[in-house]
């Protein structure tokens, strides 16, 4: 059973906040985060279909934790997906590689050749390795010794070849295209007989991953050179993204296509609550929804069933998780 569920990484809802609300629309660095945008999206979208396999994996006793990250001494480290069962423990990353890879584990090379191109990148292997090792490492904080760890790198393009030196072709038990998932799942079950875990330390373990999840708030100002006063204030309409709608009738008017939504400024408080400040006012949300009557922003911020606190006017609200 899923215990926790991927949600869309937060520097995917930054960016296209972002793109929203970046002023000029022909601004220097618009072509650069669509790029960052697409390549996050990607990824995002990779990890996805991995759900439908691991949905298919016998689910008695299985705890599936999607995106989790995890806290280790100093160090932070993310896991697509972790399989939790009371035998054994297994991390599966998933990779959005197309073209044809080659592993050398010898002389520790990982090369993607695509159209004639070779390129060398940081090796899959390498990476998955560490993941296990700090999370041995984060069960041993807890008591937990005998339950091993193993690992699989699942590749998501079917058109990908895997390739490897003909000494390192035991990579194959763990480098395999999604679809595989199960048989490999099944493989890995059978080598561990052993109960390591209770079903109560199961839970309870299960729980601990759970409230250990600590998500990474991403920073879109500093990477990208951004300031405050690069976004643009107004209602974005919801049909032609023309930002300004009016607000006549207890609705939002688009005045370019004539668009009527009941609910279009809850996307512009939202994407205030990214990019402008993680809390948000009555006055700044009337001069963000470029309103001249303060009532009406306070009646849509009180309806916004956004959580906040604070009484009156010092109320604030605060994104919804
Ligand atoms: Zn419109």
């Amino acid at each position: 059973m899923i215990i926790k569920n991927r949600k869309v990484p937060m520097i995917i809802e930054l960016e296209q906040a972002v793109l929203r609300r970046l002023l000029p629309p022909d601004h220097p660095k618009r072509t650069l985060i669509k790029n960052d945008l697409a390549k996050w999206e990607s990824g995002f979208m990779g990890e996805e279909s991995l759900n439908y396999y691991v949905d298919r994996l016998p689910q008695k006793h299985l705890h599936i934790f999607n995106d989790l990250r995890l806290k280790n001494g100093m160090y932070h480290f993310q896991n697509d997906c972790l399989l939790l069962t009371p035998h054994f423990t297994l991390i599966i990353e998933v990779k959005n590689y197309s073209g044809t890879l080659y592993f050398d584990t010898i002389s520790k090379q990982f090369i993607r050749t695509i159209g004639g191109r070779e390129d060398s990148f940081d090796d899959p292997i390498i990476q998955v390795e560490e993941q296990q090792e700090q999370l041995l490492d984060w069960l041993m904080t807890r008591n937990i010794t005998s339950l091993p760890v193993d690992f699989i790198i699942g590749i998501i393009n079917p058109k990908t070849i895997v390739e490897a030196h003909p000494d390192s072709q035991h990579i194959f038990q763990f480098i395999l295209h999604l679809p595989h998932i199960k048989n490999e799942f099944l493989e890995v079950k059978s080598n561990y007989n052993e109960e390591c875990l209770t079903l109560r330390e199961l839970s309870e373990i299960s729980g601990q991953l759970v409230r250990s999840h600590s998500p990474k708030v991403p920073d879109i100002h500093t990477p990208f050179g951004l300031k405050r006063s690069d976004f643009q204030r107004g209602v974005q309409c919801p049909n032609c993204l023309f930002l300004g709608m009016n607000r006549e009738n207890r609705k939002w008017h688009c005045p370019r296509c004539y668009t009527v939504s009941k609910t279009a400024h809850l996307q512009a408080i939202d994407d205030y609550l990214l990019l402008i400040n993680p809390s948000i006012t009555n006055q700044q949300c009337k001069e963000l929804l470029l309103l001249k009557d303060r009532h009406i922003s306070y009646k849509l911020l009180s309806r916004s069933g956004l959580p906040f606190s604070g009484t009156n006017r010092g109320r604030v609200y605060y994104r919804a998780d």
